[in-house]
């Protein structure tokens, strides 16, 4: 016998027991077989998957949202050797990565990131960008594990089938021996080594990889879909092998790189030293480490003057160029063409390195002013006739490393350098691939994921959204003007129940191209204008500004953020992040059109037809009069017209979609009732926020731009 079947007879023979021994039945008992479900069931709690769960369990992180006891996260320090043939534009490397295995864990494999097979014009991509070349990929020639060489023809073959066969020959070809480390996914952006021997836990282990690859040229159509300018500038990005990410929340980090989505890496330090033609210029992550062999005394002495003050001071000029000019004048370099200089550049503590190159850069260098540090210097390299792009750049990034470095902590890179080319807006540590146009929103991204380091894959939105809400506050104070807020929040409300909307605790690497952008970029700032109206903006600041800091060159999740957030604040704030991160629900807050009001008292009904709720506030407009306004508890006098009253979101536990807001202000006659009226809960609809309904400008039938300007 199951529990099912003794179940649903007690439900129904119970009555007719009841009746049998006469006795009539009491009505909650026979309520109970039809029970009412409430007209709104508000989620309270933040869901868990099992991922949070295993960190929790573990002791890596906690409900604190710090870091827990337990946290730990790999490192991976790169020494890497690159040559530049720029008759090919071919890049062709030798690097050193040891990876520290900081985890509690054995490693039988090593997951490699090969982002520049993307450009083989047959993995799988997430947007409709073009390639701008199709190139031959991530060419890796050879490859050692603590000395051990790595079989680059995968594992031995299990199958029959052709594919199987020519595996195996080309195993046979590469002399396989026994227990040797083999790789999978070779011509994918991911790649995975199979070890024969685990690595163990806080143990060290050397990778060595040669590689080569075709940096791609041509007219590509979408963000870092092409890397160079002719065979006159190269910007290299995601270009050398990586070793993923391995966290406590998913272990190796998988994901294919599919385009959109940006990426997850380890901190280490970077030595990198980058062999080019002599009198290219080279900019790039890090510091310089041979200033004297490959810069001409002339750019050394204006280079000496560069901190000392706000102005713009050119390094190399126009006019300056080749070697000799440009740079020193280089020598010859086996294996290369021509004389060649080596730029020796070191970063410590970074997660990820770029650089660029061009044959005629201009180079102008600035300073911005970190709090409690001091000058640092700011670079730009552009080409001489494209300075007009570049005219107020330097001020621009000035501006916000010095604001952010104000809003949530000093800017933690000895530099910033900001560089021309075709993958224009793109950020990287200490590099920006920007001219002034998105100088403000890439510097930003030193900030997120440079320092505090999301992993951007799954949850763009904790670097771009965070990004594109700080972005308000640093215009702003640059036009200095009082930054704003309202309207935000509740502009979200009419795209609410769009089906293709994905929420943004979805992976973002399959978001889809119509949403991604969204749901990575402009709604972060909505649902942090809703919180601001619930806590205040300046509070949601503050408690972002100690995240950050507890968060500094670790992997802070999204969960890390939302219980940090609610401790911060002081608020159970379970329902706020339910619906914003894990739905795409709004509050459709109305006021019901009867409004009465009887001894001194009006009572305004609110409506949320939405599966969000959100505090009830209601700003009061009285008539000019002689009756005194009597105060109310939970209102304050905005001036001595106009009353905001809040009841809390609690008023919807309960699960009904309607709320009587009982006015307590006395006989003072009532002239305008606005519900939220600094427009920060979604809603489809603000017309019929107002009472009386034609009283306002807003009453009128209006496209959205009307409808927000009530609040802007
Ligand atoms: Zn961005």
């Amino acid at each position: 016998m199951s529990v099912r079947l003794t179940r649903t007879p007690l439900f129904r023979i119970l009555p007719l027991a009841l009746v049998a021994a006469g006795l009539t039945p009491p009505v909650a008992l026979v309520a109970q077989t039809t029970p009412r479900l409430p007209e709104r069931a508000v989620r309270r709690d933040i869901p868990l998957t099992n991922t949070i769960r295993r960190a929790y369990a573990a002791g890596t992180r906690d409900s604190t949202g710090r870091p827990g006891r337990n946290y730990w996260q790999i490192r991976t320090d790169y020494t890497i050797n690159a040559r530049l043939d720029a008759t090919t534009s071919r890049l062709t490397g030798r690097e050193t990565v040891v990876l520290h295995n900081n985890s509690p864990d054995s490693l039988g494999q090593i997951q490699l990131r090969l982002d520049p097979n993307i450009f083989l014009g047959n993995t799988p991509q997430a947007a409709t960008w073009v390639p701008s070349e199709v190139t031959d990929g991530m060419v890796i020639t050879r490859m050692t594990i603590n000395g051990q060489t790595v079989n680059l023809a995968g594992p031995p073959p299990a199958g029959g089938d052709g594919a199987r066969a020519a595996q195996a020959a080309a195993a046979a070809q590469n002399a396989q021996v026994p227990n040797q480390p083999t790789i999978l996914g070779l011509r994918t952006t991911t790649a995975r080594v199979n070890l024969p021997t685990k690595i163990a836990p806080r143990s060290t282990t050397t990778l060595e990889i040669e590689w080569n690859h075709k940096i791609p040229g041509g007219p590509g159509v979408g963000h870092r879909m092409t890397q160079r300018w002719a065979d006159t500038l190269y910007q290299p990005t995601q270009w050398y092998p990586r070793v993923a990410v391995y966290d406590d929340l998913r272990g190796w980090d998988n994901e294919l790189y599919l385009g959109p989505s940006e990426f997850y890496n380890n901190f280490g330090r970077f030595d990198v030293r980058l062999d080019v033609p002599a009198g290219w210029i080279v900019s790039g992550t890090g510091v310089l480490q041979n200033p004297e062999e490959v810069l001409t005394p002339n750019a050394r002495e204006r280079i000496a003057g560069v901190l000392a003050s706000d102005n713009i001071t050119t390094i190399v000029g126009p006019e300056e160029i080749g070697p000799g000019q440009a740079t020193q004048r280089g020598k010859p370099i086996a294996g290369s063409e021509g004389d060649r200089l080596v730029w020796h550049f070191v970063a410590d503590t970074v997660n990820d390195f770029a650089w660029a190159t061009a044959k005629k850069f201009l180079w102008q260098m600035t300073r911005a002013t970190i709090p409690a540090k001091g000058p640092i210097p700011i670079t730009m390299v552009y080409l001489p006739d494209r300075a007009r792009f570049y005219d107020t750049a330097g001020q621009v990034a000035r501006h916000a490393l010095e604001f952010y470095s104000k809003q949530w902590f000093p800017y933690q890179f000895p530099q910033l350098t900001l560089q021309d080319g075709p993958s224009a807006g793109m950020e990287y540590p200490m590099v920006i691939n920007s001219n002034k146009g998105a100088a403000d929103h890439e510097t930003g991204h030193q900030w997120w994921p440079m320092v505090v380091s999301n992993n951007e894959t799954w949850y763009g939105w904790m670097d771009e959204g965070f990004n594109q809400y700080m972005n308000i506050l640093s215009d702003a104070d640059a036009a200095g003007q009082t930054p704003s807020f309202d309207g935000l929040g509740q502009s979200y409300g009419r795209t609410s129940g769009n089906e293709a909307e994905p929420p943004m605790m979805w992976i973002a690497n399959y978001d889809g191209p119509q949403f991604y952008g969204f749901t990575t970029y402009s709604k972060t700032p909505l649902m942090l204008s809703m919180l601001g109206g619930i806590v205040g903006d300046s509070a949601v600041q503050r408690a972002h500004r100690e995240w950050a800091n507890a968060w500094m060159f670790k992997h802070p999740s999204p969960w890390d953020y939302m219980f940090f957030m609610s401790n911060a604040l002081k608020r159970d704030l379970g329902w706020f992040w339910y619906y914003w991160l894990f739905t795409t629900e709004s509050v459709d807050g109305s006021i019901q059109r009867s409004v009465s009001t009887s001894a001194g008292r009006t009572t305004v009904t609110v409506r949320q037809d939405g599966q969000m709720p959100s505090p009830v506030v209601l700003e009061v407009k009285f008539k000019p009069g002689r009756q005194a306004i009597r105060p109310m508890r939970n209102a304050v006098m905005k001036d001595s017209l106009t009353a905001v009253v809040t009841y809390p979101v609690d008023v919807w536990f309960t699960g009904s979609k309607t709320f009587d807001a009982v006015l307590d202000f006395g006989p003072r006659a009532i002239e305008r009732i606005r519900l939220d009226p600094n427009c920060r809960f979604p809603d489809r609809d603000a017309r019929d926020n107002v009472w009386p309904r034609a009283a306002t400008p807003t009453a009128e039938p209006a496209g959205q731009g009307r409808r927000q300007a009530a609040c802007t």
